[in-house]
């Protein structure tokens, strides 16, 4: 038999090998960025055209090619940076591989000009699809600019796979933080679609920090800096008020290299511990230093995870440096003997606060003219006293009721119908009537004439307040409260630009905004049924939300801000509820367009019919 074995010609094999590299447009300006900052620049200028999907531009000053090396660089496994193997335990650069431009190449149109500085003219080179299709002599400042054109033109399954522009121009600013976070030393602008959207001056590493993240960020600085035989520590976190629900701003860097670990990161959550909210999470930036022979950072293309010799020391010394900094910045809690007591409110009064779900009525009809009406009917519950358990609830209406054995939901009769317009009347007849249970904190257990309800008040909920908040928005009828005092959050430029997006939306459901800035929204009003103190972790959630969306045909900003709203409002599983709030709920949810499902997609209820528990009881 013939042999069959050939080599890959190869543009096939740089194309395979781009696979490796080039994930998406923010792996481009990641690697050309990177390769700015090895050429010794001290100024570097990123383009980027529709999330980089159009154009993606990288110009530095720094050291430029030769001819020669230029026309090498595009060469696979290409590069200045090592030499033999053992090079690559003493590295201090970011390349290595010398894949990048090769990579880069494969997939996309291509062209790099560069000059020496000795140099009176330098070269231009077009490379499409890894073919050179022209080179010259081209007149251009010292340095280097590479512009990438049509990335993925002759990998259309890839193209496709891109995500929306929201998405991918989100991952490209979170490479060009990773690596302008660490080069302080040199400046860095961002023009996007034509506007700058960051410029970083040279400065030092926490006036980096700020320009990036916003000037409200300095107040939240607490420096960390711990020097020791194996490891050096320089950097900041962020004080623990600021922890955020959202994983937002956690930086490591080894030896001037983003990387993640989840084992080093559990070091700074564990010196946090007793100062954060439940589900909150620290921010930090910190640069670890470590001796190059002690780390291998091969061990991934991407390079962003790397492994140490000795994990276990440096998370001991991570942790206690951060615990170390909160505690000198007086950030522990210390224990106060002076308090006065009357201030501290007994355990079960806070309980009962707490167990409280947003409860406000609005009066949609109310007529601002019309003096003697009640326009905002504010439940003040007297029905956390009433703690009897509810067994009996259980059993109501099953005893007699004819069975319905399919659980059309049009035939589903509540027990309580009744009593609906008056809900939140809390007079003793009423409780005597009681028709929910909550089990577990989770769910909630009403009867219905063919058997029992059993409905998630967590995803009953988030439909609830999803198909109201849908309404306003749509509708925009939103009603709103006004704040005592303006609320100023602070954003990053980013953050802020999906907040203006989506501004008239949120308007539309109560939000009022007074003042938006570069770098902050003032907000003077939000929806009733928001409470003030959630504001910030809806507003975080919805940007975290617009951030992770993956597009699909049915994607509309509306939609998910409704979405992201109930979610973040709606009552969480374990949260204990009042006899009127299940009520409240069960007929809210039945009252809505799609009760069965939550807003995900989830299933509300279910119910299990009399005929079926009398089959277990045979
Ligand atoms: P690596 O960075 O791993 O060496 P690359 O493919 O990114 O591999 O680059 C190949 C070579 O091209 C580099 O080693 C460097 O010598 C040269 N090079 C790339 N970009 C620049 C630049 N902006 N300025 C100067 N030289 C560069
Ligand atoms: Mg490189």
């Amino acid at each position: 038999m013939a042999d069959i074995i050939q080599l890959l010609p190869d543009h096939v094999a740089n194309q395979i090998a781009a696979g490796e590299v080039v994930q998406r447009p923010a792996s481009v300006v990641k690697e050309l960025i990177e390769n700015a900052v090895d050429a010794g620049a001290t100024a570097v200028k990123l383009i980027i055209k529709d999330a980089g999907k159009t154009l993606i531009q990288v110009i530095d000053n720094g050291k430029g090619m030769s001819v020669t090396d230029a026309r090498l660089s595009f060469e696979r496994h290409a590069t200045s940076k090592i030499r033999n193997a053992d090079d690559l335990f003493q590295l201090n650069t970011k390349g290595f591989r010398g894949e990048a431009l090769a990579s880069i190449a494969a997939i996309a149109h291509v062209e790099l000009k560069t000059k020496q500085e000795q140099d009176d003219v330098g070269t231009v080179i077009v490379i499409e699809g890894s073919n050179v299709v022209s080179q010259d002599v081209v007149v251009t400042p010292k340095g280097t600019s590479i512009s990438v054109k049509n990335l993925f033109f002759n990998i259309p399954a890839r193209r496709n796979f891109l995500k929306s522009n929201a998405v991918e121009l989100r991952h490209i600013i979170d490479e060009f933080h990773r690596v302008t976070l660490v080069h302080s030393n040199i400046s860095f602008t961002f023009f996007n679609n034509g506007s700058e959207t960051f410029n970083l001056p040279v400065s030092n590493y926490r006036q980096r920090i700020v320009n990036i993240f916003g000037t409200k960020t300095n107040e939240k600085l607490v420096p960390v800096e711990e020097d020791t035989e194996v490891l050096k520590i320089s950097g900041f976190v962020f004080k623990p008020e600021f922890a955020k629900k959202t994983r937002g701003e956690q930086y490591f860097f080894v030896n001037n290299r983003f990387i993640k670990s989840a084992y080093l990161n559990h070091a700074i959550v564990s010196a946090f511990e007793g100062l954060l909210k439940n589900g909150t999470h620290p921010s930090y930036f910190l640069n670890l230093e470590v001796d190059p022979q002690t780390i291998d950072i091969n061990i991934h293309p991407t390079k962003t995870e790397i492994k140490f010799d000795d994990e276990h020391t440096l998370y001991a010394i991570l942790r206690s440096a951060v615990k170390h900094s909160l505690g000198q910045f007086n950030i522990a809690p210390v224990l106060d003997f002076e308090r006065d007591a009357t201030m501290d409110t007994s355990y079960n009064l806070n309980k009962a606060g707490i167990a409280q779900a947003p409860k406000i009525e609005v009066d949609r009809s109310f007529n601002p003219f019309e003096t003697s009406k009640d326009t905002v009917k504010q439940t003040a519950s007297s029905s956390y006293k009433k703690q009897e358990s509810n067994w009996e609830g259980l059993y109501v209406g099953l005893e007699s009721k004819g069975t319905m054995s399919q659980h059309d939901f049009s035939e589903v009769q509540f027990e309580s119908e009744e009593t609906v317009s008056s809900l939140f009347e809390t007079s003793e007849e009423q409780t005597q009537t009681n028709s929910t249970y909550q089990f577990h904190n989770k769910y909630i257990i009403s009867s219905i004439k063919s058997g029992m309800l059993v409905i998630d008040q967590h995803r009953a909920h988030q439909r609830i307040l999803y198909e109201d908040f849908l309404q306003d928005i749509t509708v925009k009828v939103g009603v709103s409260q006004q704040l005592l005092f303006p609320l100023e959050l602070h954003f990053s430029s980013q953050e802020l630009e999906i907040i203006k997006q989506l501004k008239q939306d949120l308007e539309h459901t109560g939000f009022v905004f007074s003042n938006v800035t570069e770098e902050s929204i003032e907000i003077t009003g939000v929806p009733v049924t928001v409470p003030e103190s959630e504001i910030s972790i809806i507003l975080e959630q919805l940007i975290s939300d617009v951030q992770n969306e993956v597009p699909d045909a049915n994607f509309s900003a509306t939609d998910l801000l409704a979405k992201s709203m109930a979610k973040s409002l709606a009552i969480k599983t374990g949260q204990s509820l009042q006899k009127d709030e299940q009520e409240h709920i069960v007929n809210k949810l039945f009252a809505c367009k799609e009760p069965n499902v939550s807003p995900t997609n989830r299933v509300t209820f279910i119910t299990v019919g009399v005929d079926e528990l009398d089959k277990k009881f045979i």
